[in-house]
């Protein structure tokens, strides 16, 4: 059986900028990432893939590029946690024991829980921003639809960056409108909430953003089925269960998400399947030696990278303070950040706090669309994520 100082699990956002940090703070540490991919995403560009702007490799490096010196790399997939033994077990059939676990491999995709979706996606109008599989459809058919119908979804429950569903529709209706077939093209947006953002400050920007471009908002709508032939959108009322058709000629659909299987039917997991830590110190709720953080921690905020940057430093703080037996002092106060493109030449930089209160970082009313932050978004945060974050800089 092996075994290693600090174990982390997934090599993605979180644990790369995790492990970086680790190192930095203390070269001499023996820290493994278990990291089944070969390559490393920056799914923030995802939603400019899908718009057009970059191309699917541009979100792309190797994962043994981005992996930390010194630190190493497990090419596997963690299959069951035992935390009362310290030790987990991997796809491969592996044992590894740890003195301290870091558990962050990011959301699951549910494409199955929307009939006909699996299939379909890729296909026959039928595209997603959520994989790297998919991506490239979404651009595909945004760019050859002519007329009809485009539907945009986003589905109950917690999504990786709660705006991201509503970034794509503001992206395709302004290409619509740059190609001139924008007034032969209904564009809908459905939503399984009550309301198109969570935070008032940017809702009521948000509303008026779509009510300026003619979106079409619909909500306590719930994608159940996507029929391809027929090129229906089968929909179920949040309150009354009653079934809505949409007919479409394009849909991007956001799948429903949830915690990994492997971690919701594990010890470690929080009724809900997240991984279950104190929201201010990352620090597991029953085993002390265990931390997480990203999309697959219970921590009640938008699962966003601009999370994961603030949430690193205090848990690598808390879990060095943890192995010298001292008292946890660092505290991450729910701070998420979420660009919401709202065109080719705009976009909303909402960051927001556990309080919901904006926690903005420019001297200025993030609340406002501005060309200055798209080419943050475009540009800025892309080189602070590659050069600061997962070299535990930033
Ligand atoms: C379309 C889209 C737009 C987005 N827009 C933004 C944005 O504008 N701003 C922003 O900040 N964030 C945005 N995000 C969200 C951001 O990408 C995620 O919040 C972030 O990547 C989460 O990091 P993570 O490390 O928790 O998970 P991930 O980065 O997803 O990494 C998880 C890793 O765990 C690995 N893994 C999975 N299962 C196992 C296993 N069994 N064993 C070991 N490893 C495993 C995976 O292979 C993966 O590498 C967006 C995401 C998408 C998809």
């Amino acid at each position: 059986m092996s075994h290693h100082q600090i174990l982390i699990v997934g090599g993605g956002t979180a644990g790369i900028t995790v492990a970086a940090r680790l190192r930095k703070a203390d070269p001499s540490l023996d820290i493994a990432v278990i990291e089944p991919s070969e390559k490393h995403y920056y799914q923030p560009l995802w939603t400019l893939v899908g718009g057009g702007i970059f191309k699917p490799g541009d979100s792309a490096r190797n994962e043994v590029d981005v992996m930390p010196r010194g630190v190493k790399w497990i090419q596997d997939a963690v299959a069951n946690f035992s935390p009362a033994e310290k030790q987990l077990t991997t796809r491969n059939g592996e044992t590894i024991a740890y003195e301290y676990l870091v558990v962050c491999p990011g959301i699951q995709i549910n494409w199955d829980k929307i009939k006909g979706l699996k299939e379909a996606v890729g296909h026959d109008g039928v595209c997603s921003n959520y994989s790297i599989q998919t991506v490239g459809s979404t651009w595909k058919f945004i760019q050859t639809l002519k007329e009809g119908t485009a539907l945009f979804t986003q589905p109950a429950g917690a999504v990786k960056c709660g705006g991201a569903p509503q970034k794509i529709c503001y992206l395709a209706e302004d290409y619509f409108r740059q190609a001139g077939v924008r007034d032969r093209i209904n564009v809908i947006f459905t939503a399984a909430g009550p309301r198109l953002f969570a935070v008032d400050e940017y809702r009521k920007e948000l509303e008026k953003v779509a009510a300026r471009k003619g979106v079409d908002t619909r909500f306590l709508h719930n994608l159940v089925e996507v029929r391809a032939k027929s090129k229906e959108a089968i929909y179920q009322h949040m309150d009354t269960n009653e079934e809505m058709v949409i007919q479409y000629d394009m849909i991007h659909v956001t799948p429903p998400m949830s915690a990994p299987d492997f971690v919701a039917n594990s010890p470690l997991a929080s009724e809900a399947g997240w991984v279950d830590v104190d929201k201010h110190s990352l620090q597991h709720i029953r085993f002390a030696n265990v931390f997480s953080l990203g999309d697959a921690s219970s921590l009640p905020t938008s699962k966003t990278g601009a999370a994961i940057r603030k949430q690193a430093p205090v848990l690598v703080k808390n879990l060095l303070a943890e192995m010298a037996s001292q008292p946890l002092t660092g505290r991450y106060d729910g701070y998420t950040s979420c660009p919401v493109v709202t065109g080719y030449d705009s976009l909303i930089l909402a960051e927001f706090d556990y309080s919901g209160k904006p926690a903005e970082t420019f001297p200025f009313d993030q609340g406002k669309e501005r060309f200055s932050m798209l080419m943050l978004k475009k540009f800025g945060l892309p080189a602070l994520y590659w050069y600061g974050m997962l070299k535990g800089r930033a």
